[in-house]
């Protein structure tokens, strides 16, 4: 059985991920900190055939990226995707040291510390995915704090690529525009959904790249909707 972890699970794009994912001879690690919410993501993978369990954790404090790991436990791991993510956005002068922390802790800190804690247990042919944004090279107007942590987790993971790659693990990123989940409901602004890239999008870039051949390297995928930026 492949064993693949999707951290941020419980809804949006890492949803959408674990329903492409799911199929038999799979078990899906659901991570997530609404229960309810997971719940309902397992179902929806179970119902495609995959085996899957709800792993509830708080990733933005080190102890609750432990808890994590040790729920993953000691089996291989084929997948590890680092999806979670959190975006406070207003004028840069209205960032609080809360918000500053969260995004610190679970744009940047959680995949390192995840993927520091869990490649012994990842073969060659194995993968570790990144959803970045466009915000990592795109600079947007009140979005300082999440554009420094997109740019910050694209700088680690490209060097992490190449101290992993000569244990044949590979390391994904992917730069998605906009995409239709609820992280914009709570976003300042008029939104057009329609305009965005519908999560499923995602998902299937993220099966592409993880389901080629274990010796071929896909750096990075970037996907917007045809209208371009919002
Ligand atoms: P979302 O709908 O807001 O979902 C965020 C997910 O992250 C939820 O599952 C949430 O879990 C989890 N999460 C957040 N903080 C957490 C914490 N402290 N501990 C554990 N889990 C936590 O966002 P989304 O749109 O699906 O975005 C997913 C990823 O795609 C993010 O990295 C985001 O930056 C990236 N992205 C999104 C867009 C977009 O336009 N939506 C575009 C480019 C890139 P709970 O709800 O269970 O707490």
């Amino acid at each position: 059985m492949e064993r693949c972890l999707i951290t941020g699970a419980s809804r949006g794009v890492g949803r959408a991920i674990a329903v492409r994912l799911a199929r038999e001879g799979r078990i899906l690690l659901l991570h997530g900190r609404d229960r309810k919410a997971l719940d309902e993501s397992c179902r929806m993978v179970h119902d495609k055939g995959a085996v899957a369990m709800a792993l509830q954790a708080d990733i933005s404090t080190l102890a609750g990226i432990e808890e994590l790991v040790a729920m993953v436990g000691q089996d291989d791991l084929n997948f590890l995707v680092n999806n979670a993510g959190v975006a406070h956005v207003g004028p840069f002068e209205q960032t609080t040291p809360k918000q500053w922390q969260e995004t610190l802790a679970v744009n940047i800190s959680a995949p390192f510390w995840l993927i520091q804690k869990l490649y012994l247990r990842m073969k060659p042919g194995s993968a570790v995915v990144n959803i970045l944004s466009v915000a990592a090279h795109t600079a947007f107007p009140r979005w300082s704090s999440y554009c420094m942590s997109k740019s910050a987790l694209e700088g680690l993971t490209r060097s992490l690529r190449e101290e992993l790659r000569p244990r044949g693990i590979r390391v994904i990123n992917v730069y998605p525009q906009a995409a239709a989940t609820a992280l914009w409901d709570k976003i300042e602004g008029t939104w057009s959904k329609d305009k965005m890239l519908p999560p499923e999008e995602i998902a299937e870039a993220v099966v592409y790249a993880v389901e080629r051949p274990g010796q071929v390297q896909v750096d990075s995928i970037s996907l917007g909707h045809i209208e371009g930026n919002q």
